[in-house]
């Protein structure tokens, strides 16, 4: 420890810095309980195992992973048979997983028995919920899946299963402080960082605006590229007709349009290069140039491309923002399925209601969620498809075998081959397409946040930073949740890193990211946390020694899906605009015997929506006649 680290606060007592490695480390956040960073433990449900509290290392936290890893590399573990016997069981108690036992009992069979069983020591998959107490007060944040989407634009079967949860997707506005931002006069920002562009230097402005470029430690060239960029008037590709242009957006990426066709040097690209990293989880430099056209960002505007240009969700009809994300989603669904659980049945109890852990896998409940749990084997029994099939897991390094009637599969497409010998050749190759990106969504408790006030600043983009995103969470109360609206009360800061290789194709770099990941210590993200946001906001008087009081970082190694064609390599960002006439995902989902395969590989997919109507489409293959429906 060296005095910048002092002066960071990196001395200070932060719960969790005992995980110096998430590897390597083999005791898991799961066993101990929440604590603040005086150790004190939190008290929070009415269980003394409740998992949101935790702070440290979360989304793939330790003791997660190692089993599954293990698994893929070939280990094979000895099981003991139990009776158990479940009409379905559902792997991963995500969105998707949560959402196929909710629809199984609905549609197939109300009294049937259901095991969902999950590696993670918290339901919901990405869609996790994080707690901070302090001054004995509860704020929330959002580990991973952070909003609905345009949630008017939801499949029907989606839609159906957010209204019988009680949630009303319009109503937004009935919670959503927006005024408040506004009142306080705060709005977007910019930091550019001394590493990248010489100096450090906070712009106050959006992103894409000449405000922000004017005073930035830039050469004045990248300025004039810039500004003639944000303007997007120019005609890039002239004398084509939309058809040619097309066909040039789809052979670039954006970086690489942008560079090639638009003049931009260096300095501009660099600026824009984790741009729409937020949403998609790529660089500029492997984000296809038509996506980029389709998502609205610059370079486009000036020149005729045909239809086709759709804009990103807040455009497209808004957004559902719960405090915990679409967490509030998972837990609805869980209190629908254990009656007990939790008090309440509306979109508004949901966010504050204690959930009793200790109830989720009681013997007499019909669905029991069995967490902490890995799925390391799934065969039909005899090797016949129309049997049974054996559930193997491993709980506290034990594996036990549990037999299930029918099973949906809402866990990884890429670990499937490794679980189940019943997979054929062909259908291996095709869960083998899906990729994972690899995200990190930091959470950090502020004494206050005045500091912002006195920046005049609620968002940064980062461009050269760790963190290409800080941001204070979105205003939203709901139910007994209050929302800080002060200032000086304690808030919940949101920090955005995605670990990538620029350079490298789009697979490769989450690959590589995912491997970062695993490597990078806790103490290396909370260098980072003090060390951007002292720089970022310590002209506003934030001091990172005095005024954080907790971190919590949840790691994504296996984040967003897609899929990848075989044969050209390109990702299915976005699968309505496909041009390849494979549909890889489609190949991956179909039924296995009495296995069916859900969750957002599926779809290729990363959105809630997708995991919803996968679970539906699954349940629905399962039940039905032929057992090639895919
Ligand atoms: C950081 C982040 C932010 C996101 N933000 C949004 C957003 O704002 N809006 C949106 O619509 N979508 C968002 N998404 C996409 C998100 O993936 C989906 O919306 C949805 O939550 C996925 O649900 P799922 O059930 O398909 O998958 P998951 O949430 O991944 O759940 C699958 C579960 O299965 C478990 N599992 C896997 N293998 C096994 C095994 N062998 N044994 C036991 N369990 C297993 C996994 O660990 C996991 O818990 C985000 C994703 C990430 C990572």
């Amino acid at each position: 420890m060296d005095s910048r680290d002092r002066h960071l606060g990196m001395n200070r007592a932060i719960s969790r810095r005992d995980f110096l490695n998430g590897v390597s480390v083999a005791i898991g956040a799961s066993l101990l309980p929440g604590c603040t960073k005086t150790g004190e433990p939190i008290v929070a449900g009415p269980s003394a195992y409740y998992p949101p509290a935790e702070i440290g290392m979360r989304g793939a936290h330790p003791g997660s992973f190692e089993v599954a890893h293990a698994t893929v590399q070939g280990q094979h573990w000895a099981a003991e048979k139990t009776d158990e016997h479940y009409d379905l069981v559902v792997v991963g108690a995500g969105i998707s997983g949560l959402s196929a036992a909710y629809i199984y009992r609905r549609d197939v069979d109300p009294n049937a028995r259901i095991l969902i069983l999950d590696n993670h020591d918290d339901f919901g998959g990405h869609a996790k919920r994080n707690e901070f107490t302090i001054g004995g007060r509860t704020l929330i944040g959002f580990g991973g899946t952070m909003l609905m989407e345009a949630p008017h634009t939801y499949p029907a079967v989606a839609k159906q299963v957010i209204s019988e949860l009680g949630i009303d997707a319009g109503r937004y506005d009935d919670y959503h402080h927006k005024d408040l931002f506004a009142s306080l006069g705060v709005g977007y920002g910019v930091f550019f960082d001394k590493e990248t562009f010489g100096a450090d230097y906070l712009a106050i402005g959006d992103s894409d605006s000449d405000k922000v470029i004017n005073d930035a430690p830039l050469s004045e060239e990248a300025k004039a590229e810039l500004k003639r960029l944000f303007a997007d008037e120019d005609d890039y590709l002239p004398g084509m007709t939309p058809a040619e242009r097309l066909i040039v957006l789809e052979s670039y990426s954006w970086r690489g349009f942008l560079e090639k066709f638009a003049g931009m040097g260096e300095e501009a690209l660099t600026y824009v290069q984790k741009w729409a990293q937020g949403n998609w989880a790529i660089g500029a430099d492997a984000f296809p140039a038509w996506l980029a056209w389709n998502e609205g960002l610059p370079g486009f505007a000036g020149m005729d491309l045909g239809d086709g240009e759709a804009k990103g969700g807040e455009e497209r009809g808004g957004v559902f923002h719960f405090p915990d994300g679409n967490a509030s989603i998972a837990r609805s669904l869980v209190r629908k399925l254990i009656p007990g659980i939790a008090p309440g049945n509306s979109m508004e109890d949901v966010v504050t209601a204690n959930f009793d852990y200790s109830r989720l896998d009681r013997a007499e409940n019909v669905t029991r969620i069995r967490l902490s749990s890995t799925v390391v084997e799934l065969r039909h029994q005899d090797g016949k498809l129309d049997a049974d099939v054996d559930v193997t897991y491993v709980k506290d390094s034990q594996a036990r075998t549990v037999t299930a009637s029918k099973v949906v599969w809402a866990g990884y497409h890429a670990m499937l081959p490794y679980v189940c010998p019943d997979v054929q050749e062909e259908q291996i190759a095709a869960l083998g397409t899906s990729v994972r990106a690899p995200l990190v969504y930091t959470n950090v408790l502020v004494r206050n946040w005045r500091c912002f006030v006195n920046l005049g600043l609620w968002r940064a983009y980062c461009p050269g930073s760790y963190f290409h995103n800080i941001r204070v969470n979105r205003p939203v109360s709901i139910g007994d949740y209050h929302y800080p609206q002060s200032p000086d009360e304690p808030t919940v800061l949101h920090l955005q890193h995605i670990p990538l290789a620029p350079g490298l194709t789009a697979p490769e770099q989450f690959k590589a990211g995912r491997r970062a990941l695993l490597e990078t210590s806790f103490e290396t993200f909370e260098r980072h946390v003090r060390d951007q946001l002292g720089r970022i906001l310590g002209p506003g008087g934030f001091d990172p020694a005095r005024d954080i009081e907790a971190i919590t970082v949840n790691r994504w190694s296996h984040g967003y899906a897609f899929s990848v064609d075989a044969k050209s390599g390109d990702v299915a960002w976005y699968p309505e605009k496909w041009r390849h006439e494979s549909r890889p995902w489609v190949d991956a989902r179909k039924r296995i015997g009495n296995i069916a395969i859900a969750g957002t590989d599926a779809a290729s997919s990363a959105m809630t929506e997708a995991a919803i109507e996968e679970a539906h489409r699954s349940v629905h293959s399962l039940v039905a006649e032929d057992a090639h429906v895919p």
